[in-house]
């Protein structure tokens, strides 16, 4: 009897555990479904989806496969679909967002009462959520002992992709380009299309790439906005393009890649703690900081989401996400800081508006960054660092050859692709116009900071 194997955030066909259970030794029959959570991903995510798709299902035909594609709630599709082929087990890899793992408990429940066998595996962390424990059993709250944890032992050897048998006859597939996965793009997938890399084999090149050259000037180029200094792979981790296993091993290999691979623990620790404390998706994670004043959404975040706020740094960042679908890391950081603390905004509008433009997107890895920026979070920052764009920008921009890049009239130059680019996508409704490409700043760096402390200190008693 045929199985089933379910694609989620597991775009690849090495490394796939789960792919490899179910094509062992009979026919599979890869599917994807269009679920109504995955119906309700921000623009730029369901459009990379849409890509890492098409990508995807050219590998499966080019290893003699097929992907079945099909939209509807996914526990009634693959009951469908187990029936119309015959199939006995349905495989898929485990998510660790709570909601979703308990939805995969119901599905599964419902397949066995059919008959079916219901068979999830690991395969999107270097180590389960549940299996890096403190001494006394419980979960981890701060990132360093719980980078020693789960950075000690092995980790699970590197897989071929598995030969996958056809079956007799293949289900009826929906034609993927009717879902319009980019329909959300209004502001034109096309301009982000020139800055992804879809797929397996782009994600195996970017990784080679970056052991062959950056990664040895990774711990003092990571921070620097000027220069390729990281290694890209967020999207296609976020995509499961690529294992982090694979990248784990490949950076061992490579050596003097310790800072880096830190920065996968960093994910790990995300994940950690959205499986073990859902909250940090949506609420303080510190419930002290519910009393703390920030606003809800206004004009100014407005502006800040339009890249029009009138600080280079910032602006350059707002602007490289929504032409991209990414952000350097270090910028992530200035215009989270610039949101919570000088424009004294939650930090849920800046997390739901990076949802929307962002490629990489992770729900855990987004969840853990903001509330870290804002203070409200684990093993945040404090709240009284206060990033002053101007002073990071002569730190990890010192030529300007990223804001430049970025803000048209920044540079001596006429403006580059990039910040065409950007003016470009922008929505109409935003009125934007290149021969005015620099607004005033909205906001003054030194009173809203003021504003801001006077606003910890008094929440914070003292
Ligand atoms: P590299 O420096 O090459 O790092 C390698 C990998 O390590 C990354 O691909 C990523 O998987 C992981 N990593 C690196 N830094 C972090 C970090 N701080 N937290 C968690 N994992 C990390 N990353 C996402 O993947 N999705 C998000 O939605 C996301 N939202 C963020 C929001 C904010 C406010 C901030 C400050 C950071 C956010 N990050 C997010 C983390 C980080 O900015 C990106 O992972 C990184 O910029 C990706 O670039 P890279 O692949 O070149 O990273």
């Amino acid at each position: 009897r045929p199985r089933l194997f379910r694609f989620r955030r597991d775009l690849r066909l090495r490394d796939n555990d789960g792919l490899a259970a179910a094509a062992g030794g009979g026919p599979v029959v890869p599917v994807f479904v269009l679920d109504p959570e995955t119906e309700a991903l921000g623009a730029a995510a369901k459009w990379r989806l849409g890509r890492a798709l098409g990508e995807l299902a050219r590998s499966l035909e080019a290893a003699g496969s097929r992907l079945v594609s099909r939209r509807g709630e996914a526990g009634a599709v693959l009951r469908a679909l187990a029936r119309e082929t015959g199939a006995g087990a349905v495989h898929w890899s485990r998510s660790y967002e709570p909601e979703v793992a308990a939805r995969d408990e119901r599905i599964a429940a419902a397949l066995r009462a059919e008959g079916v066998a219901a068979i999830a595996h690991p395969g999107f962390l270097l180590r389960e959520p549940w299996a890096v424990e403190t001494g006394a059993g419980g979960s981890y709250k701060v990132f360093t002992p719980f980078a020693k944890a789960a950075g000690a032992g092995p980790v699970a050897e590197c897989a071929a992709a598995p030969e996958l048998h056809a079956p007799e006859k293949w289900p009826r597939s929906e034609d993927r380009d009717a879902w319009a996965l980019g329909a959300a793009m209004d502001r034109g997938a096309a301009v982000v299309a020139g800055y992804a890399a879809p797929g397996e084999a782009a994600a195996l090149a970017r990784l080679d790439a970056f052991l062959d050259g950056p990664v040895a000037d990774y711990p003092r180029d990571r921070d620097r906005t000027d220069r390729a200094g990281t290694s890209g792979l967020s999207e296609h981790l976020t995509w499961g393009e690529i294992a982090p296993r694979r990248i784990w091993h490949a950076a061992e290999r490579a050596g003097g890649a310790a800072a880096f691979r830190r920065e996968l623990l960093w994910r790990e620790f995300a994940w950690h703690l959205m499986w073990h404390t859902p909250r940090i998706a949506e609420r303080n994670w510190r419930e002290s900081w519910d009393a703390f004043p920030w606003r809800r959404d206004n004009g100014e975040a407005e502006a800040w989401r339009r890249g029009m706020t009138g600080e280079p740094m910032v602006d350059a960042g707002m602007r490289e996400m929504f032409v991209t679908g990414r952000m350097h890391n270090r910028v992530r950081m200035i215009v989270a800081s610039y949101l919570t603390k000088n424009l004294l905004t939650h930090w849920t509008v800046g997390l739901d508006w990076f949802a929307e433009c962002l490629t990489d997107w992770d729900p855990a890895s987004n969840a853990l960054n903001w509330q870290w920026v804002a203070g409200s979070g684990p093993d945040a920052a404090p709240f009284f660092r206060v990033f002053n764009p101007r002073t990071q920008a002569e730190k990890f921009d010192p030529e300007g050859i990223y804001r430049a890049r970025w803000i048209a009239g920044f540079g001596d130059g006429a403006p580059g692709r990039e910040a065409r680019d950007f003016f470009a996508a922008a929505p109409r409704a935003w009125g934007l116009d290149i021969a005015d490409p620099r607004p005033e700043p909205i906001a003054d760096l030194g009173a809203t900071r003021a504003r801001a402390l006077d606003a910890y200190r008094a929440t914070r008693g003292g």
